[in-house]
């Protein structure tokens, strides 16, 4: 009887426990998993791209948009866009924020019906490394990517120039080798004409500020096609919520923005 008794004791501390340890360390539910969509399929046999489906990266709109806007976008807003993004820094050490505007987002790219969406940093040798711009997870990283040949390139190019609606992997393609960010809070950061991608840097993988993610380079450049050492440059975007963070700003607004964070 005291056996039995002591036996029905220890079974129901036994299943109170099990549900105290469950209670403390659920299991995820479905709904906690971010969902991941694939949003570009990348010609050349690169890495497959996958984004958070939470996260559009409206690629049309960023490409296509008219360029920057023309009435100034509230002070309030441009101060908020600044604190929201203070976490980046500049992705090659020691350089600056161009003050050109062709090397800033926003400018008409009439070579390929858009206008340029990113920043451009020229200055360093091929090689130099990129550091990520800050915090995040690795989402895109095209180790396999395979130049174009000068006869691929100039088709693409003939094919962006003469549609009204070029297709984004065209857009994509003109990008070359590329490095993608997702910082969370809808911050992504995107680095193109790489050279070489840094040895680890895969989809999945944590970074931070001191994480070397690639070299510098020329592909998908004119120059790259050419193999020449010409034209090296990063070409750095910031998309925030989907969009280039500049959608609603003014040139001016853009530098103010670009300086106040990437400026150490
Ligand atoms: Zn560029």
């Amino acid at each position: 009887m005291l056996l039995n008794n002591l036996r029905s004791i220890f079974v129901v501390t036994l299943i109170t426990l099990l549900v105290m340890v469950f209670e403390l360390f659920p299991l995820p539910s479905t709904d906690d998993i971010p969902a991941m969509a694939p949003v570009i399929d990348r010609p050349g046999g690169s890495a497959p791209v996958s984004l958070p489906a939470d996260i559009p990266v409206h690629q049309r709109n960023i490409a296509r948009a008219e360029g920057l806007a023309k009435t100034a976008a509230p002070d309030e807003y441009v101060d908020a866009l600044i604190e929201r993004l203070s976490f980046l820094s500049m992705p090659v050490r020691g350089a600056q924020v161009p003050d050109f505007a062709g090397q800033l987002p926003g400018s008409p790219r009439s070579y390929r019906n858009g206008v340029h969406e990113g920043v451009d940093i020229y200055g360093p040798p091929k090689g130099t490394p990129i550091y990520a711009a800050g915090s995040g997870v690795i989402i895109r990283a095209d180790i396999d990517y395979e130049e174009f040949t000068y006869e691929e390139r100039m088709a693409i190019l003939k094919e962006a120039a003469s549609a009204s609606d070029t297709p984004d992997d065209v857009l994509d393609r003109l990008n070359g080798r590329q490095v993608w960010i997702h910082h969370g809070d809808g911050v992504i950061t995107r680095y193109s004409h790489l050279d070489g991608i840094a040895p680890g840097v895969v989809p999945g993988k944590a970074v931070d500020a001191d994480t070397i993610i690639g070299y510098m380079g020329n592909s998908g450049t004119s120059d790259g096609v050419a193999n020449s050492q010409d034209g090296v440059h990063l070409h750095f975007e910031i998309i925030v919520d989907g969009y280039s963070f500049w959608k609603d700003l003014t040139l001016g607004q853009v530098k103010q923005v670009l300086k106040a964070v990437l400026t150490p």
